[in-house]
């Protein structure tokens, strides 16, 4: 299965793409670490990001594909993903289309996680990392909406994304996913 799972910046997609992965079997992709790993390691996509990272925006959608090329080709090509923070611009959506999709790889389904913007800020002020600092996080939630929202927007009308509420516990949400994952996996079925 290959999966994206999307929402705002503090919706809770690290943890419920760690545990989707964990369910379905195959790798979770975090660009957001992927992110911090090459801006610890100095190399020189890392230097490229270190700024807009810092400012709450978007790495160029150049280089984020980049520096996502090698995992999603390998986890690609080993049988499925759950994605978690790339693509998210309509433009990365189509880079990843254009790596992927001649191979039949390319998303299946996009689990979206949605949570109101106040508790999005209360939870990135909570969890303090460095780029979570409240004009930083007010950038962040002005890109997401943006910028991602239209990428969202375009995997619905092709029936490829499921909304999830992603306000209730870690447990609840995470339940609500394979659920609602199931059901369209089902109507999918149906349809073919
Ligand atoms: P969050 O989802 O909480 O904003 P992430 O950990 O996913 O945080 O990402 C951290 C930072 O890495 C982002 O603010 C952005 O600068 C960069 N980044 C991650 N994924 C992408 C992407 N797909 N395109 C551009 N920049 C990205």
């Amino acid at each position: 299965m290959r999966v994206l799972v999307a929402g705002a910046p503090g919706a809770g997609k690290g943890t419920q793409a760690a545990l989707l992965a964990y369910e379905l079997d195959v790798p979770h992709i975090a660009s957001g670490d992927l992110v911090r790993e090459s801006i610890a390691s100095g190399t020189p996509a890392g230097v490229a990001v270190r700024d807009a990272a810092a400012r709450g925006d978007l790495v160029p959608d150049d280089v984020i594909v980049d520096i996502l090329r090698p995992t999603l080709l390998a986890a690609a090509s080993r049988g499925g993903y759950v994605l978690d923070g790339f693509p998210r611009t309509l433009k990365q959506a189509e880079a990843m289309d254009e790596l992927l999709g001649t191979s039949g790889l390319s998303i299946e389904l996009v689990v979206h996680l949605h949570v109101p913007e106040a508790t999005l800020t209360q939870r990135l002020v909570a969890r303090g990392r460095e780029d979570d600092g409240a004009a930083v996080i007010d950038h962040r939630l002005a890109v997401y909406r943006s910028q991602t929202v239209p990428m969202l927007d375009w995997f619905a009308r092709f029936q490829k994304l499921v909304l999830i509420d992603g306000t209730g516990t870690v447990d609840a949400v995470s339940a609500a996913i394979i659920r609602d994952m199931q059901e369209w996996l089902l109507r999918r079925r149906l349809a073919s």
